[in-house]
């Protein structure tokens, strides 16, 4: 429709296949799913097992360049790939996404189920809740908290003997140690099994961690953007006796849980790094683990149905899986390697894509007229035949009427065999930081090796790069974003869209620009865009118009990206682990930001120094650094030059495998601004919607 629908009415049209219904036509048993409601089901890890024989299909990332604070349309672009290429090219395909966080959904840019005709739906359960495992996750964070300041709590006030006895009850007369405390015996180096065998000073070690409680470096967190949490006190009542500490909050989407879930490949490596996660260091200068504190089976209790990923559909009723949701700033910004290893898999069986050139070909075949048939779920798109536009919908069987049904369903698997396929999945902002550790970190983490890169650009952010006054959220687009201004659109192309793009030939990867369209956007600036791009280096670039069009406005993109990811990439990665942790954040600094040099903290230093005398040295590195500049100072735009990149602090997260490098002033709990988002959401209380 012109004008464009809201996301929220668009998304409200369109009802959605049911969910078993969806999981039936891409291979899934009946007993492999769990469903969440009509339109949402989880998918059991057992898939990955029954699937393990079948090739994997082609792996395609979707990055961007440097973002203005709205968002370029990322989300936007993946959805109407798959949907160009799945309704519309008959090639397999799978988006995976991430979980949004309920603080952009509230805060500033809003939710991130895509857009126009391009989204997963029904967007608002998307957004929301899903299937709890952002709850999940804070839970489980907020309780490894709760055990750290309990536990020093209960250190300060026992004696060695009462705490024993306490940790290790006796159950009709004998005391036993749990499976997890005979674990911490074991990394003690005390290897005995019978309580009553252990020495005074054998009790002593094991029962007091004897955290420093200057150096906890665990947080608690909250999916809201809450910038008063960022520093707080803790233990003020009496009860806890003067036991009071500073710390904080981080937004959930930051926690360690967050990153495992996303970087886990089965429940037995997320359990595992569950118990790894380091919580702090002892006073004698050992580091603290979950497990230590006793609480890491239980992590892996509350986290059981949070590793499933959750499968959903786009408007075209093609496959989506949403699984994990960190930010790429101050996080590691991917979706999870389960979701992508199974979209992998999925991909490769036969036959399961809603193949509208076969089903209208047995339509046309049998006589059927797919304009006579009644429509159940109605479809969001058209198909040209003959020059004429036919509305159809996206699969066979929510039509009633065709006599060619089931000719249309064994149609599919012929047609369908043998193609090239492709999940398609997202790295958060731009390509310098959700890119980077999509290929540093998760592909290092998973063993997949990506075949193609999308880079998704827009007008009005390369018209900020390009010299254009800055774009902020709420307030009304500059008048330079509205008319046509060709020497701003060049100016971001040569400047940030030409970086990103070398920034992706620096791991080898073939980059394809998609320009995602806004309506005043022009020909020649589209254009442009184009022409400077592929004088950039790559290897298609094309215009988009899938959020006014839905998957048909992307067929040229979907056509791009298949031919692209058809040709051998030469993946590499940016550095060797085995460098030491000052090189590695050097080389990302340089290499990928195009800073001259870094400067550490003291802190940030001693900090270093102590995960390399803990044996945390070859681990990956994770920057936490803003999404608006490719520097860390967010008002610089294009390619900032002539800077040195101040490291303030570095963690480290050893159950998710990464040291992660606090940039400049960047906060891991951002802050609401004066008008946002949930001043656009609203509750119309239809009985019918929600009773
Ligand atoms: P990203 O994933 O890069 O953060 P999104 O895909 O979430 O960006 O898009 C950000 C916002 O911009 C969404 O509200 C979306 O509806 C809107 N949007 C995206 N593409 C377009 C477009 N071509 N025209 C108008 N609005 C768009």
């Amino acid at each position: 429709l012109t004008p464009v629908p809201s996301d929220i009415a668009i998304s409200r049209a369109q009802t959605p296949k049911p969910v078993d219904q969806l999981a039936e036509e891409i291979g899934l048993l009946p007993e492999e799913l769990e469903a969440y409601g009509r339109s949402k089901a989880k998918v059991r890890l057992s898939l990955l097992d029954r699937l393990h024989k079948q090739p994997d299909g082609k792996y395609v990332l979707v990055a961007g360049i440097t973002p203005t604070p709205l968002g370029e349309g990322k989300s936007t672009v993946t959805i109407g790939l798959v949907q160009a290429l799945s309704a519309h090219l008959q090639l397999n395909s799978f988006a995976c996404l991430r979980q949004p966080s309920q603080g952009p959904t509230f805060g500033v840019k809003g939710g991130a189920a895509g857009g126009g005709y391009a989204q997963v739906i029904p967007m608002e359960e998307f957004n929301l809740h899903l299937t709890g495992d952002i709850h999940a996750i804070t839970a489980a964070n907020n309780l490894v908290a709760a055990a750290i300041d309990a536990r020093m709590l209960h250190e300060a006030t026992q004696t060695d003997k009462a705490l024993f006895n306490r940790l290790v009850p006796s159950v009709n007369g004998a005391r036993r140690f749990s499976p997890i405390q005979i674990s911490r015996l074991r990394r003690l180096g005390i290897n005995k099994i019978d309580p009553a065998s252990l020495s005074a000073e054998e009790i002593s070690t094991f029962v007091r961690l004897d955290l420093d409680p200057s150096k906890i470096t665990w947080q608690r967190v909250l999916d809201t953007n809450d910038r008063f949490l960022r520093k707080i006190t803790v233990g003020q009542a009496s009860t806890e006796k003067g036991q009071a500490r500073e710390t904080g909050f981080d937004i959930a989407v930051a926690s360690e849980i967050m990153a495992i879930l996303a970087l886990a490949d089965s429940l037995v490596d997320m359990k595992n790094r569950l118990a790894r996660m380091v919580v702090g260091t002892s006073r004698s200068g050992q580091p603290i683990t979950a497990e230590d504190l006793g609480v890491s089976g239980a992590l892996a209790v509350l986290m059981k149905d949070a590793i499933k990923p959750t499968l959903m559909q786009t408007l075209e009723g093609t496959p989506v899986f949403v699984h994990a949701g960190p930010f790429a700033n101050i996080a590691h910004g991917n979706s999870s390697v389960l979701a992508d290893k199974l979209a992998l898999k999925l991909v490769g069986r036969d036959g399961f894509v809603a193949g509208m050139h076969s089903f209208l070909q047995v339509c046309f075949g049998t006589g059927a007229d797919p304009n006579a048939m009644t429509v159940v779920t109605p479809s969001s798109f058209l198909f040209t035949h003959n020059n004429t536009d036919l509305f159809v919908p996206a699969c066979s069987r929510s039509v009633q009427g065709c006599p060619a049904e089931q000719e249309a369903c064994k149609c599919f698997l012929v047609t369908s065999s043998g193609v090239n396929l492709l999940p398609v999945t997202e790295a958060g902002f731009g390509a310098d930081i959700g890119m980077e550790k999509f290929f540093n970190i998760k592909c290092r983490a998973s063993g997949l090796r990506p075949n193609a890169v999308v880079l998704v650009a827009t007008v009005r952010a390369l018209k900020m790069h390009g010299g254009g006054p800055n774009v902020s959220a709420g307030a009304p687009l500059p008048k330079e974003y509205i008319d046509e201004n060709l020497s701003l659109v060049a100016g971001g192309c040569r400047s940030n869209l030409r970086k990103q793009i070398q920034i992706a030939h620096l791991f080898g990867v073939p980059v394809v620009v998609a320009l995602n369209v806004f309506k005043t956007d022009t020909q020649a600036e589209i254009d442009l865009v184009c022409e400077i791009a592929k004088e950039c280096g790559a290897s298609e670039a094309v215009p988009c118009h899938h959020w006014a069009q839905g998957g048909r406005g992307s067929i040229q993109l979907a056509k791009a990206v298949h031919e692209a990811a058809s040709r051998t990439s030469d993946f590499q990665f940016l550095y060797n682990t085995e460098m030491p942790i000052v090189e590695k954040i050097r080389t990302i600094a340089q290499k990928v930001y195009g800073a001259d040099d870094i400067q550490l903290t003291p802190e940030a230093n001693a900090k270093i120094d102590y995960y390399n005398q803990q044996g945390y040295g070859s681990l990956p590195i994770c920057m936490a650094k803003t999404h608006l500049s490719l520097s860390h100072m967010p008002d610089k735009k294009g390619v900032p030059t002539g800077f040195v990149l101040p490291i303030r602090d570095v963690r480290a997260s050893i159950g998710a495998g990464f040291i992660y490098p606090l940039v400049g002033t960047m906060s891991t709990m951002p802050g609401l601004p004066t008008r946002p988002c949930f001043y656009d959401i609203d509750l119309d209380p239809v009985p019918a919607l929600y009773s």
